[in-house]
């Protein structure tokens, strides 16, 4: 099947969805990321993370393996919002009465003013454009990826000329720099592939330097056990004791190394609207530690269920929480954190906050 005098329209249908960006590639094997991704996994650099194996790597590099009818992928990025105040103060609202903390903003999401998980997003708009390919070419393939380990979204979208990938991992889009997530669509259509982008980050390295915990250990290297973002997120069980002074008051995840970028500060979509500090309505950038902390299972459900957050666990995000207050030294925080270590559930969460305590002292 061939879709040469579809794929403009098709580009052109995907950014009338809303995508700040999309590209086509072949099916071909992706050599250079399945060489850096057997080289993390031999390094120890994916350690804490089971289902990123060997045999995961081996088929994704290679599509053609698992899904033999593909003959070309849309490399899609969705365009997000920073925080409204990126290097804002890491604590306090200014009237001494809330500790903020950070959330990544992906995870701040909203559709129609309401917080929703980027996987349904954009797994809608996915929908929408392969439903709309569907009334041209009926009985075209597609199998969708979101933020999947199956597919090597960054070496998709880099061959299919959508960005480059910056010295801090993340791919960086004319369009929204690197404030994008992205999904790719195989289609057993055969359309011509675009041209890898030539860009790059040149002589900058501010991303590096900003990196509190290290994490960035070369030039588009991340070391995921040093990383906040895997700590606060995917991360089970206790944070290593001697990283926790380095995570700042970040509850879920982590943007530092976005927010240090000059490119991003040309080219990131307007920021996030100002927000109060109650999660109530979902996931907020600058939340109220203390009430996170004290969330019991339903408050968490409810106001995380279906948004990104939901990934941490109640737990987990009163593990991250508690360690963020240490952070603060807020003493304000101390009857919470008190409360957290002699109460919660979870034997993980009193831990971190008896922790916090003796930092705060
Ligand atoms: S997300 Fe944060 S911790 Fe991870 S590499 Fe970037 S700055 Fe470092
Ligand atoms: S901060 Fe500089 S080195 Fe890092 S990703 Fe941005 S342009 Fe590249």
């Amino acid at each position: 099947m061939d879709g040469t005098d579809v794929k403009e329209p098709l580009l052109a249908e995907a950014r009338r969805l809303g995508f700040a960006a999309a590209g086509i590639t072949s099916t071909r094997p992706f050599a250079e990321a399945r060489r850096r991704a057997l080289r993390a996994i031999d390094e120890g650099r994916m350690d804490g993370m089971p289902w990123y194996t060997r045999e995961r790597v081996e088929e994704s590099a290679d599509l053609r393996r698992r899904y033999p009818w593909a003959r070309s992928i849309i490399a899609l990025a969705w365009p997000y919002r920073p925080a409204s105040a990126p290097g804002a103060s890491p604590h306090g609202n200014g009237d001494g009465s809330t500790v903020r903390g950070r959330m990544s903003s992906y995870a701040c999401l909203d559709l129609d003013g309401r917080p929703v998980d980027y996987h349904t997003l954009l797994g809608a708009r996915c929908d929408a454009l392969v439903a709309w390919l569907r009334e041209r070419h009926p009985d075209v393939r597609a199998k969708r990826f979101i933020d999947h380990g199956w597919a090597m979204d960054r070496a998709i979208a880099e061959r299919a000329g959508i960005g480059f990938t910056g010295k801090h991992a993340s791919l960086i889009t004319r369009e929204a720099g690197s404030y994008v997530m992205l999904a790719e669509i195989l289609l057993s259509l055969r359309l011509p592939p675009d041209s890898p982008s030539k860009r790059g980050c040149g002589t900058c390295r501010a991303c590096m330097p900003a990196c509190p915990t290290g994490a960035i250990v070369a030039p588009g290297v991340i070391d995921a056990r040093r990383c906040i973002a895997y700590l606060t997120i995917e991360h089970r069980g206790a944070i290593p004791l001697e990283l926790r002074p380095l995570m700042g008051t970040w509850a879920f995840g982590c943007d530092l190394c976005q927010e240090a970028c000059p490119i991003n500060a040309r080219l990131a979509p307007a920021p996030l609207e100002a927000r109060s500090a109650t999660t109530v309505s979902g996931p907020v950038p600058f939340p109220d530690l203390v009430e996170c902390l004290g969330l019991t299972d339903a408050e968490f459900e409810q106001r995380f269920r279906g948004t990104a957050v939901w990934r941490a666990g109640r737990a987990g995000l009163a593990r991250n929480c508690a360690v963020a207050l240490g952070n603060s030294r807020d003493v304000t925080a101390t009857p919470a954190l008190e409360r957290a270590h002699s109460s919660d559930p979870d034997a993980v969460v009193r831990e971190a906050a008896g922790w916090a305590l003796s930092v705060i002292g």
